[in-house]
């Protein structure tokens, strides 16, 4: 086991990615909290879950747009585990439309949950992983960041500037032992993209060059991955996970 005696907090850990998150690092040896927003009915199941297979977790309702909670809930873990190895930022949500169309709310929800939230749990854990001389940073951005989608204006802004600030913070405390990477992942099959999946399925898979969708483990196992001593010397990267779907497309 890659992580044991490790220490890590994801947000969004409730369903999708952030759930496969969650088990990944579980199974790897590490105690493991996440955060959700609304649905306690997923939290509490995903502990029960990890419980039953000897897994120690935590679930906390916290809003990642909420940077005060973010504060007193990492101060928390921290008090609680004497430490904080590892932070996934793994919460998002979308708010598509029409630039033209697009109010202020799904422009300023979207910038608060995506983007201030990196800002809000970074600030708040990284004091500790300095004092240590180790951490993992891993952000969940998006290819939408990199190639753009119509009516992403919104999303595509926070997952860009996502992978400009895992840039400038991996520079900023590579010396001190922590490691801050992004991985930037293509079509996976969560609640997120039901709609779309529903509407266009086929068409999309046509696109992708392993010719199927991602499942949140094929994000998770790089997470884990870059979670682990192994991946040491990798630091400021954004790893795209889309099986193939940006390569030499028009995306
Ligand atoms: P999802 O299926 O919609 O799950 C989202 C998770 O985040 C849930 O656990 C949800 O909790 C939590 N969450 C939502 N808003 C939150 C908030 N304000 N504060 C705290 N937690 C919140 O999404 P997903 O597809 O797994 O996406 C996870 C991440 O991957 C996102 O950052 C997304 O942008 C990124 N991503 C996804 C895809 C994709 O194809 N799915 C592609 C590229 C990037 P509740 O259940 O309580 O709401």
């Amino acid at each position: 086991m890659k992580l044991a005696g490790k220490t890590a907090l994801v947000t969004g850990g409730s369903r999708g990615i952030g759930r496969a998150c969650v088990w990944a690092l579980a199974k790897e040896g590490a105690k493991v909290a996440f955060t959700y927003n609304s649905n306690v009915e997923a939290a509490e199941s995903l502990v029960k879950e990890l419980e039953l297979d000897q897994h120690e977790a935590v679930a906390i309702q916290a809003n990642a747009a909420d940077g005060a909670k973010a504060v007193e809930l990492v101060d928390s873990l921290i008090e609680k585990w004497e430490k904080l190895d590892i932070l996934v930022n793994n919460a998002g949500i979308i708010r598509d439309g029409l630039l033209m169309q697009m109010s202020e709310e799904n422009w300023l929800d979207v910038i608060n949950t995506n983007l201030n939230s990196i800002y809000y749990y970074c600030h708040a854990a990284i004091r500790s992983m300095i004092s240590a001389r180790s951490g993992r940073i891993i952000n969940i951005s998006s290819v939408a960041g990199r190639y753009g989608n119509p009516g992403q204006t919104n999303y595509a802004a926070t997952k860009g500037g996502i992978d400009g600030f895992t840039r400038c913070l991996a520079y900023e405390v590579g010396r001190r032992g922590i490691t801050v990477n992004s991985i930037a992942p293509g079509f996976i099959a969560t609640d997120m993209t039901e709609a779309i999946r529903n509407a266009a399925e086929k068409e999309i898979t046509k696109q992708i060059a392993v010719r199927r969708l991602g499942q949140p483990e094929d994000i998770a196992n790089a997470v884990a991955f870059l979670a682990s001593d192994d991946a040491a010397y990798i630091t400021g990267q954004v790893l795209t996970i889309d099986g193939g779907l940006t390569l030499g497309s028009g995306m």
